[in-house]
């Protein structure tokens, strides 16, 4: 089925037999001009099109809070058909500043998850510093620091796969380690480290901003690492450590988590699991896609990618309702 506009109805027709179910959108960055951070970030969508989006969710969906995805999970609470949560991970300034103002427009609820560590400096996630290493060198060529394979960056392909590699070492590293592994790659690379005079990252004030607007503030971690491929002290001091530091800055319990997922898999394991249980979450949500049902475990709940594009927006979103993902 070619037009969207009929694929929409036979999904929404599908989707009254296919029982209740909530949605979780997961989103990172909003800007004026994606190509602009598309060296660092890199996946931002344009302002016009998570507009579009804000509208389109108001109108065609009930747009609900991570709470109420939470109750309705965990407690079987009711709520209105097509119920919708957004969710923004990593903690970008851009959320304050574009994002914001749309979602009042729209008086759509949202979600931050925040990554503590990028508020207090100001530094972008390691991915991102590696995004814009990898992007912005003129060397000619990049040696892995563990197996020793040489990738050669004259071309898009070589610089992927070399990027690539030193993702899945960063996601396995955690705070000191992961800074020291980040710091070595940008110097043997040869670029001006990608750090808070970016101004890429929300502070603290645009934290609070955010919560007093009346939207959730959630925890993702200190450095960003995959919790699944770190020890378990790290796992732990990077679950509780984000926890108790955005208490400590909003005065309030922060009860939502985001795992973080930049590379490898497993997400996480039955280990992250108990100890963000452990630390007082009430639900945590992954980056694997489907939608919620009643019953589903509220410290892994799925989320749907919101696609960057109109149409795949909206296609991924109705899929999720008739249950294509899960
Ligand atoms: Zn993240």
């Amino acid at each position: 089925m070619k037009n969207a506009a009929v694929r929409g109805r036979v999904l929404r027709v599908a989707a009254r037999f296919a029982g209740p179910r909530a949605v979780v959108l997961m989103y990172h960055s909003v800007v004026e001009e994606p190509e602009r951070t598309a060296n660092s970030i890199r996946i931002s969508h344009s302002r016009a099109s998570f507009e579009s989006q804000m509208s389109a969710l108001a109108r065609r969906f009930n747009p609900v809070s991570i709470e109420q995805v939470t109750e309705f999970a965990a407690e079987g609470r009711r709520l209105p058909p097509r119920s919708v949560a957004v969710t923004f991970d990593d903690g970008f300034a851009d959320n304050h500043d574009v994002v914001l103002p749309i979602l009042r427009r729209y008086s759509v609820p949202a979600t931050f998850y925040i990554m503590v560590n990028a508020v207090e400096t100001g530094t972008p996630p390691w991915y991102c510093r590696l995004n814009f290493a990898f992007s912005t060198t003129i060397v000619p060529e990049w040696k892995h620091p563990e197996n020793g394979r040489t990738f050669e960056l004259g071309s898009a392909d070589g610089r992927n796969a070399a990027l690539s590699m030193a993702w899945d070492l960063g996601a396995a590293r955690a705070g000191t380690a992961q800074e020291q592994l980040v710091g070595q790659i940008e110097e043997s690379l040869q670029v001006e480290p990608l750090d808070a005079r970016a101004g890429l990252m929300l502070n603290w004030d645009q934290v609070r901003a955010l919560k007093e607007a009346g939207h959730i503030i959630g925890g993702h971690t200190l450095s960003h690492p995959n919790l699944a491929h770190v020890t378990e002290e790290e796992a732990r001091s990077e679950i509780r450590g984000c926890k108790e530091r955005l208490e400590q800055k909003l005065g309030e319990p922060i009860q939502h988590f985001s795992y973080p997922h930049p590379a490898l898999n497993p997400q996480w394991t039955p280990q992250t699991f108990q100890i963000t249980r452990e630390a007082g979450f009430r639900s945590a949500v992954l980056t694997t896609p489907g939608s919620v049902l009643p019953g589903d475990q509220p410290l892994s709940l799925k989320r749907i990618p919101a696609g960057k594009d109109f149409d795949e927006w909206i296609w991924r979103l109705e899929r999720a309702f008739v249950g294509d993902w899960n």
